[in-house]
């Protein structure tokens, strides 16, 4: 499932279509372009440029010359292509380009999303940039679990089941620790293994790059001290975690 470095490999892939001059739309399935009519993203689009590609955690968008912004979603197993080679049965969503090119939402699950003018309001701070101080005041408040509030797209944005997971071995916190039990040490050092984590999976091409998510597996064992790692349900994902390092 995309997380926040497959995010951003989209995002950087919107950044070959920037410039070009937008002849054609087919936003026929009004599924992915809920909420809109099919031929309204088309009408927003046609005739413009797209300017500039954003991320905010799983987050996209690129804006045109006109302001309107055209807000993407890789939903469970979405790609972003730019001038795909082939036009493929999973396009759910296509922008075509005066020079032939194209930018395509290419989506087996269809549970990807374009939508015009998206309102990101309700998205944390992207997991790569969070400060220290907002951290600390986002992640360690009330009393959740700490792996399901950094899976929180509303306090943190970008982190997925892996990266979490990741996160919390290399900083040695339990996952199903409550926030409230974590000291300020314990949120600086969980901060700094999330940039740690986002950084090397960014370099080394995903979320499953992570040290840990080998171990992630029946009989899997804790890179750290080779203990078994255990499994369980916490914040709704299955957790793996190595009880004798992880406290
Ligand atoms: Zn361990």
């Amino acid at each position: 499932m995309p997380e926040l470095p497959e995010a951003e490999r989209a995002r950087l892939a919107l950044e070959a279509a920037l410039g070009r001059r937008i002849t054609g739309v087919d936003d026929h399935d009004s599924y992915v372009c809920r909420p809109h009519a099919t031929g309204e993203i088309a009408a927003a689009l046609v005739g413009h440029r797209l300017t500039s590609a954003h991320r905010r955690g799983k987050f996209l968008w690129v804006e045109t010359q006109d302001g309107t912004t055209l807000g993407l979603h890789l939903g469970m197993a979405g790609r972003i292509e730019v001038d795909p080679e082939d036009s493929g049965r999973w396009d759910r969503f296509r922008v075509d380009f005066e020079d032939g090119g194209a930018l395509v939402l290419r989506d087996k699950r269809r549970l990807g999303r374009a939508v015009i003018n998206p309102d990101y309001g309700h998205v944390g701070p992207d997991a790569a940039d969070v400060g220290r101080a907002e951290f600390r005041r986002l992640i360690g408040s009330g009393r959740a679990p700490v792996k399901a509030r950094l899976l929180d797209q509303g306090v943190v944005s970008g982190l997925g089941n892996l990266l979490v997971d990741q996160v919390l071995w290399q900083a040695r916190i339990a996952p199903g620790r409550s926030v409230s039990e974590l000291s300020v040490e314990d949120l600086d050092r969980l901060r700094r293994s999330v940039r740690v984590a986002v950084r090397s999976s960014l370099r080394l091409g995903g979320s499953h790059t992570g040290q840990f998510i080998a171990a992630r597996a029946s009989q899997g064992r804790c890179p750290r001290d080779g203990s078994p790692v255990h499994r369980a349900r916490i914040g709704g994902r299955t957790t793996y975690w190595c009880p004798f390092c992880q406290r």
